[in-house]
């Protein structure tokens, strides 16, 4: 309290006022005093030698005793009297020896007397070796004029009286200002002390806690200014809450989206990076907040992106290629200016949309379709040949002509095949999970697999041995699927197999799981072929497979089948030794 800096202003002002305010009226107290003391003592001299005229009437009249009879008055009042002749000479003095005074004539107060009718004057006397204060009447008897009289006292009297009254003045000053010191530091401190308590809050306040309060209880402007503060806090706090809590909802809302969110100000210092942003661009969103964006990603494009939506000020969009991480992906970038209440420009924004997978679909579809169109024009090609032959050439041989038709009939059931499995695989992708699914012991499809398969594997000498669980092994499937699943596997096993090669199929139980091996001693798969023998239309040995009759789409309609039943396909190879091809496929669950 002692160190408030409003305490000490208020009260030097105080001080100040009330130090110029004393002294003025002290000095013109003191002033009026004085003049009213010596009207006073020129009135109390003048009552004097009034009385003392009655006196020196008598004197006039040769008092041989006036001498002593002046002495005496003038021992008992304290002041000197002097009767003077008309001619100046001394009559009497309560003082002094008249015989050896001067001649009194020429003494101003005595021709002030004579000209004035009194005479009052401050000056040293040679006989009493004083400053005195004399004051002199004429005296008259019947109209005759007899001589004067004159009354003095002493200045040092005089100063007293005076003194006295200045010291009186100068305590009542000094005890008022007192007085009013310790009054007006209790007023000033009766101000300070609420507005210094208030000012630690409004500072406590600029540093973000608005849980304090001011505890006055007062009546009047300050009482009003600290309801308002208190009010104030309250609301501020309440605002902030609801702005905290709107910013946290923003950030969860930002945080999880799928698109990567990046903001930059005016200088391009990122002031906003969602988590996406940070995964797209391989960058931290805590350490790479207020980086510059060239100094957080390496993607000159999107800097150059951000640089054209601040310096244009206009709305932006690229396809971006983004080598952050060990895949590059690619990005659609939209970005835009931002701008504050007053329509000034703030900085820039961008949504980040990883397209890297929509763009490795449209690929894949692009590719289909180029595939299907190839695989279709084959055949079609074919027959259109083998037809346009039979047409145009009109000596053909029977022999020749049966030949030819027989070629165009297995190149249309080439055709037939592949859009079979087109149908099949464009049903197992629409329909996915929703195959029928009904209870089903897979040890039924896999030996009726078996049967079909018999007669191809006999023909190429190739020895097809099965083993099954006795007990069944129910999965809920869908039964068309997964024969043809089997079938596709052991048609393949046979026909990349060797000459006098094995085929073995294995059902077991594997935990929750039904597993069904296919295995083969054929000619194996190199392990970089491995994963992309399941794309659609691939094929290690286009020519073998074509002739083998193959589409390239088998494997493809295995893995669809797996998928849709909650269940995968792999494989392990070794080339020149053989491959074993596995579904894994759950359990129906008995609990
Ligand atoms: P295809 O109709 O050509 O057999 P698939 O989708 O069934 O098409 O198989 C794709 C490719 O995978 C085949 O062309 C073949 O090169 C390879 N392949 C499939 N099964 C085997 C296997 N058991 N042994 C070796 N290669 C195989």
């Amino acid at each position: 309290m002692l160190r408030s800096r409003i305490l000490w202003k208020l009260f030097s002002g105080y001080v100040v006022l009330i130090l110029l305010s004393t002294v003025i009226v002290g000095i013109l107290v003191s002033r009026q005093v004085e003049d009213e003391t010596l009207v006073e003592i020129e009135q109390s001299l003048d009552v004097r030698a009034t009385l003392l005229r009655a006196v020196a009437l008598e004197s006039f009249s040769s008092d041989t005793k006036i001498q002593k009879r002046i002495q005496t008055l003038g021992l008992n009042t304290n002041t000197r009297f002097t009767i003077i002749n008309p001619d100046g000479t001394v009559v009497a003095d309560s003082e002094e020896d008249p015989t050896t005074m001067d001649n009194h004539a020429n003494r101003p107060e005595i021709l002030a007397a004579r000209s004035h009718g009194h005479g009052i004057t401050t000056r040293f006397s040679n006989t009493v070796d004083k400053e005195m204060m004399y004051y002199a009447l004429p005296v008259e008897k019947e109209g005759v004029f007899q001589g004067y009289v004159r009354t003095s006292l002493p200045l040092s009297v005089i100063d007293d009286r005076l003194s006295h009254v200045r010291t009186t003045v100068f305590f009542s000053m000094a005890m008022s200002i007192l007085v009013a010191l310790i009054l007006g530091f209790i007023v000033a401190r009766g101000f300070a002390k609420p507005l210094t308590a208030m000012t630690a809050i409004a500072e406590s306040m600029s540093g973000g806690n608005y849980n304090q309060r001011v505890s006055i209880d007062r009546k009047d402007e300050i009482g009003s200014l600290a309801k308002a503060l208190n009010k104030m806090a309250r609301s501020s706090h309440e605002r902030l809450e609801t702005i905290a809590l709107d910013n946290n909802k923003l950030l969860a809302i930002l945080s999880g989206m799928v698109e990567g969110v990046v903001a930059v100000d005016k200088s391009e210092t990122i002031i906003h990076l969602n988590e996406a942003a940070a995964r797209i661009l391989g960058i931290s969103s805590q350490e790479d907040v207020h980086r510059r964006i060239w100094e957080a990603t390496h993607s000159q494009e999107l800097c150059q992106v951000f640089s054209v939506a601040l310096n244009e000020e206009t709305e932006i969009r690229r396809k971006l290629k983004i080598v952050a991480s060990s895949t590059d992906q690619i990005v659609e970038v939209h970005a835009s200016p931002f701008r504050d209440a007053g329509g000034e420009l703030v900085g820039a924004v961008a949504i980040l949309y990883d397209v890297s997978e929509l763009e490795r679909l449209e690929t894949i579809r692009r590719d289909f379709v180029a595939n299907v169109s190839h695989e279709l024009k084959t055949p079609i090609t074919a027959i259109r040949g083998l037809v346009e032959t039979l047409i145009d050439d009109e000596g053909i041989s029977p022999e020749n002509h049966r030949i030819f038709l027989t070629k165009t009939m297995n190149q249309t059931l080439r055709l037939s095949t592949i859009v079979t499995d087109l149908l099949a695989l464009s049903r197992l992708e629409s329909v996915g999970l929703d195959l029928i699914r009904a209870p089903l012991d897979l040890r039924e499809v896999v030996t009726a697999s078996m049967q079909v398969l018999l007669p191809v594997s006999e023909d190429k000498n190739i020895i097809i041995k099965s083993h099954v669980p006795d007990e069944p092994v129910e999965v809920l499937g869908d039964r068309e699927a997964l024969f043809q699943s089997v079938n596709n596997l052991l048609d393949n096993a046979i026909k990349y197999n060797s000459e006098k090669g094995a085929v073995t199929v294995h059902l077991q139980i594997d935990g929750e799981n039904a597993v069904i091996n296919v295995r083969d001693t054929g000619i194996g798969i190199e392990p970089l072929e491995q994963h992309r023998i399941f794309e659609r239309f691939y094929r290690v040995d286009k020519a073998r497979s074509r002739q083998l009759g193959g589409t390239g789409l088998g494997l493809s309609i295995v893995k669809h089948t797996a998928l849709a039943h909650g269940g995968q396909l792999s494989v392990e190879s070794i080339p020149g030794t053989g491959s074993t091809f596995q579904i894994s496929i759950p359990l129906i669950k008995t609990s």
